[in-house]
């Protein structure tokens, strides 16, 4: 009997149940964003139970959560799932994320604004980028460190039917992201590391050790990571992807082709914009390539440009 992972639909999120092979045991692969709304502080946990419901299940045959990545959307709801006593399965490298939560990125918040500065945008633009506050309707409770399971590459978790969901560590979209691999229908849960309709960003990661440091603020390299982790995959026997926004990719390969050939087309265009404008400046270089653009998209826009810099500073030194 082949495996049919059922989709949990909350916000732009999906979330996927795969049964255990245990008795009445699921696993949840992400935990879900914790939404919440004028009316009710509960609003996608509510929403989840309701799903989980039309499938005859409450949230305690959930035992395990894997969570692919330490990011807000995927893993907001962590906590809720350690309450009810599953495991919560995650990358060391996301561990200490998870166990901050929302702290995390207001911790980084001024270090973020300082880093672009340094990298050449005007302190004007930080401090209108600043003003622009995000009206946050998502939470993320910090998860007792006792809930989380650490979980790395090739590591096994037995599923119904004979099958094995395979971990694999896939760094790039951030430092603790991981992708599974079911071993005999050969179905990829790929978080935000493949998606249909966009090319998920290698965002801005500040390095721990030069924060910690007080050193000017250097940057964790994740484009090269992010497109070696792509490329890898892509040459795996992959049949179906199930990402975490949206439904089912049944076309991998054209999936993993669309971000391949993104990257390839942005990099030509990264180095000729750079030899047009005469200079390094990413910030320059991000005016040029996008003068539509306002700031805070253009900010974004940088911290792919700075991505492009990284890989070819990666393949000179290959
Ligand atoms: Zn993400």
């Amino acid at each position: 009997m082949s495996l049919s992972p059922i989709p949990i639909h909350l916000a732009t999120n999906t979330c996927w149940l795969l049964p255990l092979d245990e008795n009445d045991s699921w696993l949840l692969v992400d935990a879900g964003p914790d939404v919440i709304s004028q009316s009710s502080p509960e609003f996608s946990w509510n929403l989840l139970c309701a799903q989980l419901a039309q499938h005859e299940l409450i949230p305690s045959n959930i035992k395990k959560v894997l969570i692919t990545h330490e990011h807000i959307d995927h893993a907001g709801l962590a906590s809720r799932w350690a309450k009810e006593g599953a495991t919560i399965l995650v990358h060391p490298e996301a561990i200490s994320t998870l166990t901050k939560g929302i702290k995390t990125f207001e911790d980084d918040r001024e270090n973020r604004f300082s880093y672009l500065v340094q990298r050449g945008v005007p302190s004007s633009i930080v401090d209108e980028i600043k003003s622009q506050t995000d009206t946050n309707s998502m939470r993320w409770i910090p998860c007792p460190e006792t809930a989380l399971h650490p979980i790395s590459d090739q590591q096994e978790i037995m599923l119904r039917n004979h099958e094995t969901l395979v971990i694999h560590y896939a760094p790039g979209h951030t430092r603790g992201n991981l992708v599974a691999v079911t071993s005999n229908s050969k179905l990829l849960f790929s978080g935000d590391t493949v998606l249909e309709h966009t090319i998920p960003t290698a965002g801005l990661h500040l390095d721990r050790e030069s924060l910690d440091a007080f050193e000017p603020v250097q940057h964790w390299p994740s484009l090269p990571l992010f497109i070696q982790s792509v490329k890898k995959l892509a040459q795996t026997d992959i049949q179906v992807i199930y990402p975490g926004h949206g439904t089912a990719i049944y076309d991998p390969d054209k999936a993993f082709n669309r971000f391949i050939h993104h990257h390839s087309k942005r990099a030509e265009k990264v180095t000729t914009a750079s030899e047009t404008v005469g200079t390094d400046n990413p910030y320059l270089i991000a005016k040029h390539m996008f003068p539509r653009l306002g700031n805070r998209r253009l900010a974004q826009a940088m911290i792919e440009i700075i991505g492009h810099q990284d890989l070819k500073q990666a393949q000179e030194l290959n």
